[in-house]
């Protein structure tokens, strides 16, 4: 199968293009600079022309623009919209308005600006299915803690928007969920965190191998257990 991942160029996204490889499938990777996309040519080795780079920006329109001209040039089986930033983690006191609007432009519309572009290579896939890699942070009943202002309110607009997409592509048969990785050691997950991105990535692609219809517009984690919006 054919698939696409977004922010591939470390932690999770590079993680799913590795287990997606090592079992037969294409990938085409989507990478914001030259030394992510290093990183991955050390995987070109063994997965050769299954293994496609491309430049990605998902904050910048044009940039979504071209990839998905390259991509879209064959069916897509599935999209996984994985990249993300924390922005600055902060009290009430200290919000950063700019830096919210630019977490929010990645987290929140990068997704939509994606989906969006490679909707007509998506159609033309076998399994129409889109996965967005969300944060029990962007959950409002998970919430006891406070603080992160720009990183939940941007997964919980990200967690609308697929609500609202999953609606809206019903008829066209695409599934499109959204999935809670769990706290896991990357850059972004940090040393301390209970997870390796092998198990989470493991468990991520069961579920996504797993989807049907009835799954689309829904919240999982990535053991397949339901997360409370
Ligand atoms: P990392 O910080 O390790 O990696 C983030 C990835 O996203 C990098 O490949 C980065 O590229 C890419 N990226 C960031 N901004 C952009 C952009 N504008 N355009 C394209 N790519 C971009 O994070 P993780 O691997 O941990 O996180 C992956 C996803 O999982 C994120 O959506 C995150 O919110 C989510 N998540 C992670 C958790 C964790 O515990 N780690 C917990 C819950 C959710 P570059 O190398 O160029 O910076």
């Amino acid at each position: 199968m054919r698939y696409v991942i977004t922010g591939a160029s470390r932690g999770i996204g590079f993680e799913f293009v590795q287990q997606l490889l090592l079992r037969g499938d294409t990938v085409e990777a989507g990478v914001r600079s030259s030394e992510g996309a290093r990183r991955l040519e050390s995987l070109k080795h063994t997965a050769g022309n299954r293994l496609r780079i491309h430049e990605l920006d998902v904050g910048d329109d044009a940039s979504v623009r071209a990839f998905a001209t390259n991509v879209c040039l064959s069916p897509v089986d599935v999209l996984i919209n994985n990249a993300g930033v924390s922005g600055l983690w902060c009290a009430l006191n200290d919000v950063d308005f700019a830096d919210m609007a630019r977490t929010f432009s990645v987290n929140a519309l990068g997704p939509l600006r994606v989906t969006n572009a490679i909707l007509p290579a998506l159609r033309q896939g076998a399994l129409r299915r889109v996965a967005h890699v969300t944060s029990r942070m962007g959950s409002l009943a998970a919430n006891t803690d406070g603080g992160a202002y720009a990183y939940r309110v941007s997964k919980a607009a990200l967690n609308m928007a697929v609500r609202t997409m999953s609606m809206d592509l019903r008829a066209e048969g695409v599934v499109t969920v959204l999935l809670h990785p769990g706290w896991v050691r990357t850059d972004m997950g940090g040393p301390d965190a209970t997870l390796p991105a092998t198990d989470s990535v493991r468990g991520m692609l069961r579920v996504i191998d797993g989807l049907n219809p009835e799954h689309s517009g829904r919240f999982f984690d990535y053991q397949g257990a339901e997360v409370p919006w």
